[in-house]
């Protein structure tokens, strides 16, 4: 298998891939000093409406090493999981997507909520909520524009206190969305009692959608038992027209894909605050 060479570039990674042994111990060295040398920024994908009017934001982090170039989110957050270094990330991002918003709204812009992806792994020792708390006080963004992305194995790990902090999170006035919704095997009914806004529907459902009649019927009906539990539904990776229209069909509320836009820069994105109709 491939090392990470010095100017190569680390850019793809599935279940199927495995990391190299030494890739991943020089992954994990990279990554440990990534936050003092500045090699993180943030990406941001719109969410849109139906009628195509930019809902939301999601922050997307981004690594761009000095040896290895670019190197996948997909790759090294699990790595970082692994190592423990995952919190310190998630503070990171969520401090700087926390400031950027604020400095958006500062700026005139149309105020709009940011939504940051937060790793559940041990997340009994992430202090969570007092980051949430710190961070709101620190950089003056009102909870209400902000939300929280957690992945749906959050319930595998440890419902009871997952639920206690949902819970405190929807105390902050921070909105929770469930994201990968369907990847894993929980179901709505683990939801339903819990102060959840929104679950996005993972990208396997909505990958050509139009031409599979299976994948059609579930997310309809994903949809339909989510807009009865009072969730907003967000379609992960749309990136056809033909997948929009049977979206739409359905009615799912917001979309987000390269349809729209991949994720981008903050200057990119601010056309898109400019103008916020795709
Ligand atoms: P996610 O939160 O489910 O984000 C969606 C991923 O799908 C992003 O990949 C995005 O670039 C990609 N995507 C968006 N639209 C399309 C599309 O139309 N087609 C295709 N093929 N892909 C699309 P990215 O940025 O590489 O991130 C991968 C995953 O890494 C994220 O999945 C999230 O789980 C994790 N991640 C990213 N940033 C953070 C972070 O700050 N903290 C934590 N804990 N995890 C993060
Ligand atoms: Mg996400
Ligand atoms: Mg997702
Ligand atoms: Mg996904």
């Amino acid at each position: 298998s491939s090392k990470a060479k010095p100017g190569t570039t680390v850019e793809f990674y599935n279940e199927e891939m495995r990391v190299d042994f030494t890739d991943k111990i020089k992954i994990t060295n990279e990554l440990k000093k990534a936050i003092k040398r500045g090699e993180f920024q943030l990406h941001y994908q719109p969410k849109v409406s139906k009628s195509k009017q930019l809902k939301s934001v999601e922050a997307l982090i981004r690594w761009k090493n000095k040896d290895m170039g670019d190197v996948s989110p997909a790759l090294f957050i699990p790595l970082a999981e692994e190592c423990g270094l995952i919190h310190k990330i998630d503070q990171w991002v969520l401090y700087h997507a926390c400031k950027q918003n604020k400095e958006w709204q500062n700026a005139g812009y149309p105020k709009i909520k940011v939504s940051v992806n937060v790793s559940v792994k041990n997340f009994h020792q992430s202090q969570l909520v007092e980051k949430l708390k710190e961070t709101l006080v620190e950089t003056k963004l009102e909870a209400k524009y902000l939300q929280i992305e957690l992945t749906e194995s959050v319930f595998i790990e440890n419902s009871e206190t997952v639920i206690e902090m949902i819970h405190q999170i929807r105390q902050l006035g921070v909105s929770v969305s469930i994201d990968d919704f369907g990847k894993g095997f929980s179901s709505l009914s683990h939801l339903m009692n819990l102060p959840i806004s929104e679950i996005k529907l993972d990208r396997q459902f909505i990958t050509n959608v139009n031409a599979d009649h299976k994948k059609a019927l579930i997310a309809s009906h994903i949809v339909e038992m989510a807009h009865q539990l009072n969730f907003n539904v967000v379609a992960e990776g749309v990136e056809t027209s033909e997948e929009l229209e049977f979206l739409k069909q359905i009615e799912c509320d917001e979309l987000q894909g390269f349809l729209f836009s991949k994720p981008v820069p903050k200057e990119i994105f601010e056309q898109f605050l400019k103008a916020p109709q795709f």
